[in-house]
């Protein structure tokens, strides 16, 4: 059975930190795929939003003295989303572009790995079905 990701600590706002960074992507190791968020603190306003939105996946942590984000576990983050970015008032969050994101989509066979993963689904519940 699969395992899910071990709970590593609390942040700041005291919610489980769990590691997602050692669940391989598609069967990739999650560290070969560089999408993380990056800040730009000459843009940022120390908002929160980002640090408080993230919080299945609490890549960030939240700096006090300072008060602004860090990214704290970037192979935490889920490949694809970008959600932080989204939400930022001052798009100061940034992420690789789209079509490196396809890019490795396509160089590691995911859509083949997709149709697979469903047709081994449908095996079983056809066997089910007796
Ligand atoms: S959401 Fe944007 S502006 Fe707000 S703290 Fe995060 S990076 Fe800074
Ligand atoms: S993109 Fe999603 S998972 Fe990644 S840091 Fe932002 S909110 Fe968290």
């Amino acid at each position: 059975m699969a395992q899910g990701p071990k709970i590593i600590g609390r942040d700041a706002l005291g919610r489980p930190i769990k590691d997602f960074s050692s669940i391989p992507w598609w069967s990739v190791p999650r560290e070969k795929i560089p999408w993380y968020p990056k800040i730009n603190y000459e843009r940022c306003i120390g908002c929160g939003i980002c640090f408080i939105t993230c919080a299945g996946r609490t890549v960030y942590d939240w700096d006090f003295d300072k008060m602004r984000p860090i990214v704290a576990r970037p192979y935490n983050c889920m490949v694809g989303c970008d959600t932080c970015a989204k939400m930022c008032p001052r798009d100061a969050i940034i992420f690789p572009h789209l079509g490196e994101l396809r890019a490795w989509r396509d160089k590691y066979r995911i859509i083949t790995k997709a149709r697979k993963k469903l047709e081994e689904i449908k095996k079983k519940m056809d066997e089910q079905k007796g």
